[in-house]
């Protein structure tokens, strides 16, 4: 270390990391076996020994611009191996979860996110929105009766009007999550443009030159997308590698829900404002409502090969339970619960108990689309940015 230069480590960075999952990360003692053995390190870019250190020294700016902090994959292959139990996989994932509260925004919403000890908050804000918006859409505590339930199915759950051929329905359904998704987009897209930024710093980029949208979508977003969904760097997982089968049919459940929400939003909400009869629930052997069961079903299967193999993991290797990882869990087993359980009900004329469900389902999509830039979903867009980064940096926009 150079003469007269100081490292001055940020104490609340490694509280922080101490509370989500990070706590063993003192026991390093830099035999650098992790990065040896993790199968994403290579030779020009070894980690997560280096990164160890940093987060000793709670070095909190050179670890969020650090762009090997967002590519591990949490295989926990370096955890398994690491002769001090220091935990290295869980401590990449712990710098993680602070860099989605560091870049977030709001930084209050974002900073909300980060603690278990505010779920009650988290949960309550949802269901108190959508809890007064159904009292006042239906002027209380209105349900149909079975018969209408069986033609109308959730259609009237906000009560009943149209707005030309538009139901009451789909206007407050909209209402409710057209901002919720453009809001948490644009939340998205402010902590990855912040993460780019110190990633450039990180490795001195000149700035002078950049791609175009164009070519930054070709050359550095696109190849990334393949080898996501390709799940090629899952696949060199060696602890665990049951977490492919869970995380793939999730992310292909995923790709499947937002078919059949766009198709729900063209059809019903848009072209169904103009032409009559496009609304009330789809028929089970449509394509579209085929599509929408069988992403349902993954996403159930997916999201508890996940629970199980974290549950493993934590009982085989020590790894912590941290509030970032059983909060995404729980979500998304809310989500394809509530909503296969919800139609289930109603394919049964179960009046109250599908509204309940549905009422549920709201709730969970609802959280899962607010709350995705803070939580550990937000992995999606920053790691695929940090996957094109990496390509990036190699690039002549950075190398020459
Ligand atoms: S985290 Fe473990 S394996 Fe990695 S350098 Fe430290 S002691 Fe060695
Ligand atoms: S958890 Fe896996 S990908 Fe991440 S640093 Fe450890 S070995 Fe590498």
């Amino acid at each position: 270390m150079a003469e007269g230069m100081r490292v001055e480590p940020d104490l609340n960075f490694i509280k922080f990391l101490k509370n989500a999952g990070g706590d063993t990360l003192k026991k390093c003692y830099q035999c650098a076996t992790c990065s040896v053995v993790c199968p994403l390190s290579s030779d020009d870019n070894p980690f997560p020994r280096k990164e160890m250190i940093s987060a000793q020294w709670g070095l909190k700016d050179k670890l969020i611009g650090d762009v090997n902090v967002m590519l591990c994959h949490q295989c926990g292959d370096c955890t398994a191996y690491c002769p001090r139990g220091a935990k290295p996989g869980d401590v990449l994932g712990a710098i993680r979860a602070y860099a989605y509260t560091h870049f977030g925004f709001p930084q209050g919403l974002a900073k909300l996110c980060s603690s278990g000890k505010n779920l009650p908050m988290l949960i309550g804000m949802p269901i108190l929105l959508i809890g007064i918006l159904f009292f006042l859409a239906n002027g209380g505590m209105h349900l149909p009766d079975a018969e209408s339930f069986k033609e109308v199915g959730f259609g009237h759950f906000f009560g009943h009007w149209d707005l030309h051929f538009l139901t009451k329905n789909v206007v407050f359904i909209d209402a409710i999550f057209l901002p919720a998704v453009a809001f948490a987009l644009f939340a998205t897209f402010r902590g990855v443009s912040n993460m780019w930024k110190e990633m450039e710093k990180s490795v001195n980029a000149d700035t002078t030159f950049r791609p175009s949208a164009l070519q930054f979508a070709k050359d550095f977003l696109w190849p990334s997308l393949v080898e996501i969904i390709q799940h090629k760097r899952f696949n060199e997982c060696g602890e665990n590698k049951n977490r492919v089968n869970g995380h793939l049919p999730l992310v292909l459940a995923f790709i499947g829900l937002f078919i059949v929400t766009n198709y729900a939003f063209v059809v019903k909400d848009i072209i169904g404002y103009f032409v009559e009869g496009l609304h009330g629930p789809i028929a089970l052997a449509n394509p579209i409502k085929i599509l929408a069961n069988v992403s349902a079903i993954a996403m159930i299967i997916g999201i508890a090969i996940l629970w199980a193999n974290r549950s493993n993991q934590e009982e085989k290797t020590g790894a912590s339970g941290t509030f970032y990882d059983w909060f995404l869990i729980g979500e998304i087993m809310a989500v394809g619960v509530t909503g296969l359980g919800a139609e289930l009900l109603r394919l049964a004329g179960l009046v109250t108990p599908a509204y309940l469900l549905y009422f549920m389902h709201l709730v969970s999509v609802f959280m899962l689309f607010l709350y995705m830039p803070y939580t550990k979903f937000a992995h999606m867009a920053y790691r695929t940015f940090a996957m094109a980064f990496e390509k990036y940096r190699e690039s002549g926009f950075v190398k020459q």
